[in-house]
């Protein structure tokens, strides 16, 4: 016989308000009908018939990775993006509910790479414990820089107070390919948060990324050459993948909270200059009045590029079709 199940999903009080939604769930069953063996006696029902669950929270660090979570998940969690657009990651300090939110999570998404620096106690603490937590940065193969030169992946705690942080290069989202190289294992972990199948979304998922993979190929293969400056290091996944070159930075660092010295900006005048690039990249952290100064000194145009949160974008495949779209533009 067909059983409907009416469940009725409610947030707890201590998250952002959100719309009681119903979703219907039909159960095709052998068994006799019996009533709801929901044990959750906060929730309210009708029917006799109605099993009553609250769907399991997790908690995403930032919303370029929220949204790759959202994709995957689908309708099985409710996903709560802790540092809110329009703040830089790297900067971001938690209030006590935001730690709450982290704490009260079924499951933890975060970059894992010392990116979101302020929630990196919480973070380890989770870790730790052997708390239910994934770090995107422990299964991908991950980009480490050190003097200029790029090295393979021994992790270096020498170097936590110059410029590049000895676990990497946390800009892992900004190639969909090292996205589609932690899937699997995000899909496994959210799998067994949620106790749901996700093979079909992971499926889907997979599908779009790949596809976005070849149109950024396409569109910067459509240039005659792609040379890069950019706000801070934070170009080189996107980069390495799609044959672009890195030629500087105005804040050299993974980070956003270091600052270019008078000597390294003039060292970069003179790259940009010997590479003729038409344009430079600036955005998050980088002072307007540099990159504009350093624009109009060089007679180059400076773009603003948004690539530490969604922005505008609808998605993942938004936000990374801007952004490409964008450097061509100026590059083109
Ligand atoms: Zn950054």
């Amino acid at each position: 016989m067909i059983l409907i199940i009416a469940r009725v999903v409610r947030m707890k009080k201590t998250h952002k308000l959100v719309s009681a939604f119903i979703t219907l769930t039909v159960l095709a069953s052998c068994s006799s009908s019996n009533d709801s063996t929901s044990t959750n006696e906060s929730t309210t029902s009708t029917s006799t018939n109605s099993a009553v669950a609250e769907l399991p929270v997790i908690a995403v660090t930032y919303s370029v990775l929220g949204d790759i979570v959202s994709q995957l998940v689908g309708d099985n969690a409710t996903v709560s993006v802790v540092i809110p657009d329009g703040q830089d990651p790297h900067e971001f300090q938690p209030s006590a509910k935001d730690i709450e939110t982290i704490n009260n999570a079924a499951f933890v998404v975060s970059n894992g790479l010392e990116f979101e620096e302020g929630l990196e106690e919480v973070l380890e603490n989770i870790a730790d414990s052997g708390g239910n937590i994934f770090m995107v940065g422990d299964h991908i193969t991950v980009r480490k820089i050190e003097d200029g030169d790029e090295h393979s992946d021994e992790h270096d705690d020498e170097n936590e107070g110059d410029h590049h942080h000895g676990g990497g290069d946390p800009h892992l989202w900004l190639s969909p390919a090292t996205m589609l190289e932690m899937l699997p294992a995000l899909t496994t972990a959210l799998s067994e948060a949620t106790g749901a199948d996700l093979s079909a979304e992971a499926t889907d998922l997979t599908t779009k990324l790949q596809v976005l993979d070849g149109e950024v190929e396409s569109i910067i293969k459509s240039l005659d050459e792609c040379k890069l400056v950019s706000g801070h290091d934070e170009m080189g996944y996107f980069a390495d993948r799609y044959g672009c070159e890195v030629i500087g930075v105005i804040i050299p660092s993974f980070t956003t909270t270091s600052e270019a010295t008078a000597g390294e900006l003039a060292e970069l005048k003179k790259l940009v200059e010997q590479n003729k690039v038409p344009a430079i990249f600036t955005g998050l952290g980088v002072s307007p009045d540099t990159a504009n100064q350093l624009a109009k000194e060089l007679g180059v145009e400076a773009v603003t590029l948004s690539t530490h949160y969604l922005n505008d974008a609808a998605n993942y495949q938004g936000f990374i079709l801007n952004l490409t779209n964008q450097i061509a533009e100026a590059l083109g």
